[in-house]
């Protein structure tokens, strides 16, 4: 099957529409008129002096169909009309022929939500809001009703954050063991773990040289601190200690609102490591279970238990953690609607104070690539079944969507949302979703998303991806933290 485009640039947006009904297929796209001997997707487009014609044709296993509408030329939103009115039509035609229902319409993106503060920002009624998603972008009423709530309550978060705020990301990209699915730059301990140590001395050096440049920005604030990767604890305690150490001493932490350390895998944590977060600041921590299933775990490549999970959340709560978040996914190799129903269960038996639930995607540079398309196939029956049971356990168990955001190559299209108890939002996750304000990411891997002060742009300033090239170019790391003082003097905000 191929896509092919006429007349028009709207080749991504037809590509990630398209993508959605034929899961790890390969979907070339070219420019031009199709082959007729083939399957095919072909949508043109002819600008005449008012108004674009639009027109699909699909030829799909014999079965040929196609429609047209038209667009005025002097609309405001021209381009994103001509895609909507395109992707529409695609939906008309590939629902019936594929018998795949799309939950999310038309809405490819991935942060569904922007859409309701953009709307709610011109003005419009949550009454309206609703009506354009359900017949605009053929919007499930589920769905509709989940980005409705989420908008809602990030929308509470987002009020905190000034013109002056900003956010510090810390990277430690090492693991135990690498998990089947996933397709971040982290590596197993054992094969580098001999480069902690230089790591770590090299991170603390970037932390305070880091500072260094921040202070000079005369009113920056620090709003929230969050620790990622990897597994931030496959470092020792004492490495631990040294890096949450240079980050109290450098910066200026009396304005945090929320300091997160992603404990994450089970098998990391110790009483020592949980004390040193606690004494060092940390207000919430992740331990992530994934699944509450052995078998489950085992198959997916994580090397702990499900009674390890439940020994680190105790010994979390007897150390003081508070604020705990615990990470699932939905859709897992081997998963069954029956063993994830018992593993939201027992997770919500805990009761932590955030529970965040992915829907699987794997990427290609998963080693779990190869059988994508088999696990997709397996998975995509029960992974609807899955949310909707998480949905109503949920909400009996008080917990509310505050972030939501949608991967490529999700099992059926489905989305990833963050839950929580009342109040007990993560920040730092609304932030980055929504690009909120800026982040200064240090270490490897990690990319600082610079934000202007009440405006739109951003400026990306990379470091390098994996540990080795952090440790042997360091120092182009550090000058290309100067590029923090240069951006601010050219678009600074008015402290207050
Ligand atoms: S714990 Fe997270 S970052 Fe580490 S290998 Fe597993 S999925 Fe990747």
């Amino acid at each position: 099957m191929k896509i092919f485009i006429d007349g028009h640039d709207y080749q991504y947006e037809m590509e990630s529409l398209v993508r959605m009904f034929f899961h790890g297929k390969s979907l070339p796209v070219q420019q031009g008129v199709p082959d007729v001997e083939n399957d095919y997707i072909y949508t043109k487009a002819i600008r005449h002096a008012n108004s674009t014609e639009l027109m699909v044709t699909v030829k799909l296993g014999g079965e040929l169909k196609n429609a047209n509408d038209t667009v005025q030329n002097d609309l405001q939103e021209y381009n994103a009309e001509c895609e909507r009115v395109f992707a529409v039509m695609l939906y008309r035609i590939l629902t019936p022929m594929t018998g795949i229902q799309l939950k999310w319409g038309v809405l490819t993106g991935i942060r569904p939500v922007k859409f309701v503060h953009r709307f709610h920002e011109q003005g419009l009624s949550d009454e309206e809001i609703r009506r354009i998603l359900t017949e605009k972008y053929l919007v499930s009423q589920q769905k509709i009703n989940l980005m409705m709530e989420t908008a809602r309550r990030e929308a509470q978060v987002l009020r905190l954050s000034k013109p002056n705020s900003y956010s510090l990301y810390i990277s430690i990209p090492f693991c135990p063991t690498r998990c089947l699915y996933c397709s971040f730059v982290s590596h197993s301990i054992e094969k580098t773990k001999k480069l902690m140590p230089e790591y770590v001395e090299l991170l603390i050096r970037e932390i305070e040289y880091t500072a260094e440049v921040l202070r000079s920005i005369d009113g920056l604030q620090l709003e929230t601190i969050y620790f990622g990767g990897g597994t931030p604890t496959s470092l020792t305690a004492e490495q631990l200690r040294q890096v949450m150490d240079a980050v109290n001493r450098c910066f200026d932490c009396s304005s945090v609102r929320e300091y997160t350390v992603e404990a994450g895998r089970p098998d990391t944590i110790t009483e020592e490591k949980l004390c040193v977060l606690k004494e060092y600041g940390a207000t919430r921590i992740s331990i992530n279970p994934q699944t509450m299933n052995d078998s489950v775990l085992n198959a997916i490549g994580r090397k702990h238990t499900t009674q390890q999970t439940i020994d680190a959340f105790w010994l979390a709560r007897k150390t003081g953690h508070t604020n705990i978040n615990m990470d699932l996914i939905a859709g897992l190799p081997t998963d069954t609607v029956e063993s994830f129903r018992s593993t939201l269960d027992e997770v919500i038996k805990l009761n932590p104070e955030n529970i965040t639930l992915h829907t699987l995607s794997v990427k290609r540079a998963a080693t779990l690539a190869d059988e994508a398309e088999e696990v997709y196939r397996a998975q995509s029956a029960t992974v609807t079944q899955m949310l909707e049971y998480a949905s109503q356990s949920f909400h009996a168990a008080a917990y509310h969507p505050y972030y939501l955001y949608r991967q490529k190559n999700t099992v059926d299209n489905m989305e990833n949302v963050g839950y929580c108890k009342e109040g007990c939002e993560g920040l730092y996750n609304v932030y980055i979703m929504d690009e909120t304000h800026s982040i200064v990411a240090l270490g490897a891997g990690a990319v600082s998303k610079l934000k202007e002060p009440n405006g739109e742009l951003i400026n990306r300033v990379f470091n390098y991806k994996y540990p080795y090239e952090y440790i042997s170019r360091f120092d182009e790391i550090l000058a290309r933290k100067n590029k923090i003082a240069e951006f601010y003097a050219t678009h600074p905000f008015e402290c207050k």
